[in-house]
């Protein structure tokens, strides 16, 4: 592809499109994110969580079955359950499982680096090394990812567009599900059967590595089982970057092939 054919985007310029994406249901974002972005360039990007699985579900009744990667990162200490989860949901689901995995082991690192996630630093560079590393071997792979985070959660989600900038990645990130509630998504687990991780029943609201994540009593906020050795912690791992970036910020840019961006940003309902 040469640079004539390549345009850069910021997140100000997709401020119309996402208004206008607000007011489609998740089924139809997701339908037309593949439309737009074509086959093979578009995935769902899931750590297996709750609403992950429900996004998942939603990708086979958008009749993309068989369509699809989902990419998953295996830190290598992510509990059992949540690795079966991986396998039932994309095989059930039609959806082609890319792990990707650090490149050192949880003892490898330790024996390099020491208990990285006992300190607040420690765990910063623990999740970089764990979480993010891993993802940019999809760099180039995918111009999109259909990404599970919501406004409902709250704190840093509280005002999560549907479509934003991953300039890391260099991809637009997807978050069909952004504008569901609550209690639309206890509706829909029930009313479709959504497979999930067993451990949302054992009182983990939120899952993530077994090293950093326990049960949540009653009463506590629902990130309170994240990091909870770590006093006063940030209770997220910034990997997502709109948990990084604030609203407004368009310092960071993607660049795409030009027919992707002139269909995403024509756009019209
Ligand atoms: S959640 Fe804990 S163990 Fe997992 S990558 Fe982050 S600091 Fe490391």
């Amino acid at each position: 592809m040469t640079s004539a054919e390549i345009v850069r985007i910021t997140s100000g310029q997709l401020e119309e499109v996402n208004s206008k994406l607000e007011k489609l249901t998740p089924h139809q974002i997701i339908r037309w994110a593949h439309e737009s972005f074509g086959e093979g360039r578009i995935a769902v990007l899931s750590a297996m969580q709750e609403a992950g699985c429900i996004l998942c579900h939603m990708v086979q009744e958008s009749g993309l079955s068989g369509r699809m990667d989902v990419i998953f990162v295996d830190t290598g200490v992510n509990f059992l359950e949540t690795i079966e989860t991986a396998e039932r949901v994309s095989s059930t689901y039609g959806l082609k499982l890319v792990t990707l995995k650090p490149e050192r082991t949880m003892e490898q690192q330790i024996a390099e680096e020491g208990v990285l996630y006992l300190s607040k630093e420690g765990q910063k560079r623990c999740c970089h090394l764990r979480k993010k590393v891993p993802l940019q071997q999809i760099i180039g792979k995918y111009d999109a990812l259909l990404v599970s985070l919501r406004r409902g959660s709250g704190g840093k989600r509280s005002d999560v567009p549907v479509l934003a900038i991953d300039g890391e990645l260099n991809l637009l990130r997807i978050h069909p599900i952004a504008l569901m509630s609550d209690e639309e998504m206890d509706q829909y687990l029930v009313q479709h059967k959504v497979i999930v991780n067993p451990l949302h029943a054992q009182g983990y609201p939120t899952v993530s590595c077994n090293r950093c994540t326990t049960p949540v009593l009653p009463g506590e906020d629902d990130r309170a089982g994240r990091w909870r050795h770590l006093e006063n912690a940030d209770k997220y791992c910034n990997i997502n970057p709109t948990d990084r970036k604030r609203h407004g910020d368009n310092s960071d840019f993607v660049e795409l092939a030009t027919e992707t961006v002139v269909k995403i940003l024509n756009f019209d309902i």
